[in-house]
């Protein structure tokens, strides 16, 4: 007699819980049946993101549908995991597409792999003002971002990297350097300040802080540290020293932490 294969549930259909998924298929597909829960059903990636803003990159190519794991073998459920039962082995999700009808399915081993969310409650007046906030994090924000950037013709930009960790550590670095890049190529880089100000004592990842430096003052790029970020409106930014800084455009990437608690008890 066969021995039932056991059932392994992901909660995340992003690059982590794809990967698990992927070689647990491919390893052991006799042995585990595997079902993603995940949110939406197309997965937008992260890593060329910042390069829509040059057209170097496309949404064609980075945003992917699950076909190419369902076919594999994966069981692919869309839902929002609102609760999960480790007394019971039951995750219970929200279907997301289909009245928000709460079911649940059971598993043997779970895997949580949900990505972090970005928080700006601890800047005051985010909550007022996120609105004016773009970035390259968010697949929507940075087409707001791109827009912007391709029609400005003067003013200050502020690109903001708040304390590490967070997620992707030069994706602030690089959206300066872009917008720089795309400011030159309209000729109008002389007429708009571009400031990185970063809440860590160098720009993130440390290890190539020193050549970020040269390339800035090479660029003109203004590089302000160890100022966090704490309050905002619709025109400047204000440090927890007290520095005010004005923008016309703010590329503010909010502090990164981990998803709600998944209703995991303690
Ligand atoms: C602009 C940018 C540039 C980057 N550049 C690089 C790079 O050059 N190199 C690099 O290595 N990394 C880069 N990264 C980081 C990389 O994209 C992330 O580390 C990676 O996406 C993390 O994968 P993940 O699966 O943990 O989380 P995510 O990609 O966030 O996936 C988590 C998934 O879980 C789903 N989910 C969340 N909560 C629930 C729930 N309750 N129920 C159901 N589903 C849920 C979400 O909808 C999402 O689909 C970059 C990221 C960004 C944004």
């Amino acid at each position: 007699m066969s021995t039932p294969r056991r059932k392994v549930v992901i909660v995340g259909g992003g690059i982590a819980g794809l990967t698990i998924a992927n070689t647990l298929v491919e390893r052991a597909k006799d042995l585990v049946e595997v079902t993603v829960i995940t949110r939406d059903r197309h997965y937008v990636g992260g890593p060329t993101r910042p390069l829509l803003l040059t057209n170097e990159e496309e949404y064609g190519r980075i945003i992917r549908g699950y076909e190419e794991v369902g076919l594999k073998g994966v069981n692919v459920v869309t839902g929002d995991v609102v609760s999960i039962d480790p007394g019971n082995r039951v995750v219970n999700y929200a279907e997301t597409l289909l009245g928000n009808k709460v079911r649940s399915i059971g598993y043997d081993y779970l895997v949580l792999a949900p990505g972090v969310v970005f928080d700006g409650s601890s800047i005051n007046g985010y909550d007022k003002y996120w609105y004016v906030n773009a970035n390259v994090y968010d697949p929507g924000r940075v087409h707001v971002l791109k827009n912007r950037v391709w029609s400005m013709n003067e003013g200050t930009v502020v690109v903001y990297a708040p304390k590490a960790p967070y997620r992707c550590a030069p994706a602030p670095t690089e959206t300066a350097l872009l917008i720089h890049t795309i400011l030159k190529y309209r000729g109008v880089r002389d007429k708009v300040r571009i400031i990185h100000i970063d809440a860590n004592d160098k720009t993130q990842p440390p290890v190539i802080a020193d050549v970020v430096k040269v390339i800035y003052d090479k660029a003109g790029i203004e590089l302000i540290t160890n100022q966090e970020i704490i309050e905002m409106n619709d025109r400047e930014v204000v440090t927890r020293s007290g520095e005010r800084y004005r923008y016309d455009l703010l590329a503010m990437l909010e502090p990164t932490g981990p998803r709600h608690s998944l209703g995991i008890p303690a």
